[in-house]
């Protein structure tokens, strides 16, 4: 718990002190619901990220961090991926829509890629 939670918002006496769901302030007698904690995820924290924990945006350039089998072909690692496609949706597992010169359009994983 932070320490600028004891101090009182209306007269800034630094000896308030916590009471069940309230804060009280000995000095002044104001009482008050403390806000909430600020540091809760927030709902567009990054979903996509890459193999280093990097966030991942529509339209990044990202290679590959391994190989990996695109049909019958094997596609090298550090294959270079331009203007990838984040998915909402998984599909089978894949959360990367892109299209790769020489393979076509493919689906990847972000865990097999890191941004370029
Ligand atoms: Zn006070």
């Amino acid at each position: 718990m932070s320490d600028e939670q004891n101090i009182c918002p209306k007269c800034n006496s630094p000896y308030a002190y916590p009471d069940r769901l309230l804060w009280i302030c000995p000095e002044c007698t104001h009482e008050w619901v403390p806000e909430q904690a600020s540091d809760t995820p927030s709902e567009d924290a990054p979903r996509f990220l890459d193999a280093n924990g990097t966030p991942l945006r529509d339209g990044d350039t990202v290679t590959t961090i391994k190989d990996l089998k695109a049909g019958k072909d094997t596609m090298k690692l550090g294959t270079k991926v331009k203007n990838i496609k984040l998915l909402d949706d998984l599909v089978n597992g894949h959360d990367i829509s892109c299209k790769i010169p020489g393979f076509g359009a493919m689906y990847l994983k972000c865990s097999v890629v890191k941004k370029a």
